[in-house]
């Protein structure tokens, strides 16, 4: 079946048309830079854009994988969680879509999608995995079995902020523009990652084995910072520091539970999965343990269509009801029962 998915949780209007585990072809869109100079993402402006970018996007996507409306077996769109005026767009056109077309609509979680799009790139997901997802407002470890049946086991989540939220803040405090996770991994290229010992949070004997803080690392970066703010803060080592103090954390918490519950597998996504250090040093520490690391491109581990079409492609593969046409957006939406059923009781 062919599936189109639509993504508008956050600031990129992603669109991807996904058959049978294989991506056919994607439009992205993105409203970053109307909020650059706000430092974060405004809702009303990234809903609006949204609204202008849809349909355009949806054409585009449509002519790269050469296929028209009457093409489309089914539509996916994000439900949650996410912006709320954000989702309601992309939902509704979602909905319309299918609609028009008569073709079921799959409602999809938008960290499912995270989790989700590796199969377009490495195939079927192993019986049993560790996914690590660090993005810009969730940083959760989570044992995966069956997408579509096994509940998902919360190992442990962040107790206060993201990962990727640090490095937004990060970059802030820096002067490097937003997003800050793409600029601080540019920044970090020229920088010393031993030049600063950062704190590694929650990584002490007593400290939960699974649960994350970062607004500890990001403190003591702005006192660093205030204290050397002489006119020579040396922004790179700052950033290269910085970075590996995120990257040891959260590869030391994903290979322990590896480690602790016998997983073979790590699954490493979401938008700090793009990290060029996350990567290396989660590959070089699965090596060491032999597990065997799966992780998307870095264009698929952002916000991305093809992302939610994965999800959408997946469910109806396992034969599971489509979502009724008055489904609402549920904004803060936890991820619950199996991957894939994620919104569904
Ligand atoms: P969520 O998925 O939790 O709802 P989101 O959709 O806003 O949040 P993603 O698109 O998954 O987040 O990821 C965006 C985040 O990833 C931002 O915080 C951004 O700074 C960070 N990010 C993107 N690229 C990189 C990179 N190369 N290095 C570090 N962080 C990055
Ligand atoms: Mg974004
Ligand atoms: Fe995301």
């Amino acid at each position: 079946p062919v599936v189109l998915g639509i993504e508008t949780s956050c600031d990129e209007t992603g669109v991807g048309i996904v058959a049978d585990g294989v991506l056919l072809g994607d439009a992205l869109a993105t409203s970053m830079d109307e909020h650059a100079r706000f430092g974060g993402v405004v809702p009303e402006i990234a809903a609006r854009a949204h609204l202008h970018a849809v349909t355009p996007m949806v054409r585009h996507a449509l002519d790269r994988a050469g296929i028209g409306f009457g093409d489309i077996d089914a539509v996916a769109a994000t439900a949650g969680p996410g912006l709320a005026t954000a989702v309601q767009v992309g939902l509704a056109a979602g909905k319309a879509y299918a609609l028009s077309l008569g073709v079921p609509l799959y409602g999809v979680h938008h960290l499912a999608g995270h989790a989700a799009v590796d199969t377009l790139e490495h195939g079927p997901l192993p019986d049993r995995c560790v996914a690590l997802i660090v993005s810009g407002g969730h940083t959760s470890l989570l044992l995966l079995g069956d997408l579509a049946r096994d509940p998902v086991v919360h190992l442990g989540d962040t107790v206060d902020d993201a990962a990727g939220e640090a490095f937004d803040k990060v970059a802030r405090l820096l002067g490097l523009p937003y997003p800050g996770g793409p600029a601080i991994d540019h920044t970090a290229r020229d920088g010393n990652p031993t030049a600063i010992a950062f704190p590694r949070p929650m990584t002490g004997p007593h400290d939960p084995p699974y649960r994350f803080s970062f607004s500890g690392l990001k403190t003591a970066v702005a006192r660093w910072v205030e204290k050397h703010d002489d006119g020579a803060v040396p922004v790179a080592d700052v950033a290269a520091s910085f970075q590996e103090a995120v990257a040891d954390t959260v590869t030391r918490k994903a290979l322990a539970a590896c480690r602790d519950h016998q997983v073979d597998t790590l699954l490493l996504v979401g938008g700090v999965a793009a990290n060029s250090r996350v990567r290396a040093l989660a590959e070089h520490r699965c090596a060491d343990a032999g597990v065997r690391l799966r992780v998307p491109s870095p264009r698929l581990c952002t916000d991305n269509g093809a992302m939610i079409a994965a999800v959408g492609d997946l469910l109806i593969r396992a034969d599971v009801t489509p979502d009724r046409l008055d489904l609402g957006a549920d904004p803060s939406a936890v991820l619950h029962g199996a991957l894939l059923q994620g919104l569904r009781p």
